[in-house]
């Protein structure tokens, strides 16, 4: 699998900081020694990506107090940033944003709920709340991640086809650059989701791994050596409408037996109606601890996601599996139910083994992913 990029001097350079601001989050605070065995580059190349990152302010040197004799080690880190970055979550009709530093720590939030129901007015809608969030700050707001569900390509920020809103191919990133003068990026929510826990969450330190989101609908997303697996068609990691049943009900996509239409809360809902015709989303979750139908319906979801975290684990054979979203929290003895299905049944004692664990969920989870786009950008750029 090579890549296809041609590697030229300036892709070497942009690959070996990304490299080492990468091995510098996750193993801080290193040395530059400790960077040359990692990476195997010269101590030169390593010393110019140093300089250059510690001029733009990104890592700082810390001289630590313990010597093993002679002089005392200089060690890099991640500086405190005075930069700051917006994060707006336009995945429900009520949007949701987020200030924050480069290191994603939520210094203020807001939220936009204007009805929209062209693209121009959802694009007026994200851009009032950027305005919003962005008075919050004097500081430098370097970047705006936004977060859509749906179909998005990613490189120009599109918006193929974004189902709950009925909205179709808006060119957000080029509309938002254009009306705020500012850099944008756009991306998948649950791509999202998995990219916030690359910088922030329960991937720090790991750099490969495969995340399952579940709640109303189910979607998935793979990172490896550090970066979103994006696919030929932006549709890679697409767990949710991995087909997992020959003649099961029809999912949103058209098809049928898809993961998301037997186990997603949208199917499960629309299965605990037939006993109870007054259930909504939220009763439904309350019931799942005391219900005992209910309890089974969610039982027998964790039994079918289990089955596909499975196959994505023969698939991909990742580090780690992620599960996040409002399912999981709501419904905790899913996660045991997929953790006993791979526990007993992958192919090998370490796959069996393989570490999953559960994201604490919370409604900032979105937004924060979206500044997370920015944080990822800033790591990788040659400025
Ligand atoms: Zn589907």
């Amino acid at each position: 699998m090579g890549k296809t990029t041609p590697r030229n001097s300036k892709w070497m350079r942009t690959y070996n900081r990304s490299l080492i601001l990468r091995l510098i989050r996750l193993h801080q605070p290193v040395s530059r020694v400790e960077l040359a065995k990692e990476t195997s580059l010269t101590k030169p190349t390593i010393s110019n990506i140093v300089n250059e990152l510690k001029e733009e302010g990104l890592i700082v040197e810390r001289e630590l107090g313990v010597s093993s004799g002679g002089r005392r080690p200089i060690m890099l880190e991640l500086a405190a940033s005075d930069r700051f970055v917006i994060g707006i979550d336009a995945t429900q009709r009520k949007l949701h944003g987020v200030l924050t530093n480069i290191h994603g720590e939520l210094l203020h939030e807001a939220w936009h709920d204007e009805r929209f129901d062209t693209n121009d007015e959802f694009i007026e809608a994200v851009v009032a709340l950027y305005i919003t969030l962005a008075r919050a700050t004097t500081g430098d707001v370097i970047g705006l991640g936004v977060s859509v569900h749906g179909m998005v390509e990613a490189r120009e920020g599109v918006v193929l086809f974004a189902p709950r809103f009925h909205l179709h191919d808006i060119p957000l990133k080029r509309e938002l650059e254009t009306r705020l003068k500012q850099n944008v990026f756009v991306e998948n929510d649950v791509r999202t989701l998995a990219l916030g826990e690359l910088y922030f969450g329960e991937a720090i330190g790991i750099d490969e791994f495969f995340y399952v989101y579940a709640g109303y609908g189910i979607g998935g997303a793979y990172v490896h050596g550090g970066e979103l697996i994006d696919g030929k068609h932006h549709i890679a990691g697409e767990i949710g409408h991995m087909r997992i049943m020959l003649d099961g009900p029809i999912c949103s996509c058209g098809n049928r037996g898809c993961l998301e239409a037997v186990a997603g809360e949208r199917a499960l809902l629309n299965e605990a109606l037939q006993l109870n015709d007054e259930l909504t989303l939220e009763t439904l979750r309350d019931k799942v601890k005391n219900d005992v139908q209910i309890r089974a319906l969610y039982e027998r979801a964790g039994e079918y996601i289990g089955i596909a975290t499975l196959n994505m684990i023969h698939l991909l054979n990742p580090n780690r599996i992620l599960l996040g979203g409002p399912l999981f929290s709501y419904a905790p003895h899913v996660v045991e139910n997929i953790q006993e299905r791979v526990a007993q049944t992958a192919l090998t004692i370490d796959a069996r083994q393989t570490d999953i664990r559960v994201v604490a969920w919370n409604a900032d989870h979105g937004a924060l992913g979206a500044a997370a786009l920015i944080t990822n950008q800033l790591f990788r750029e040659i400025q």
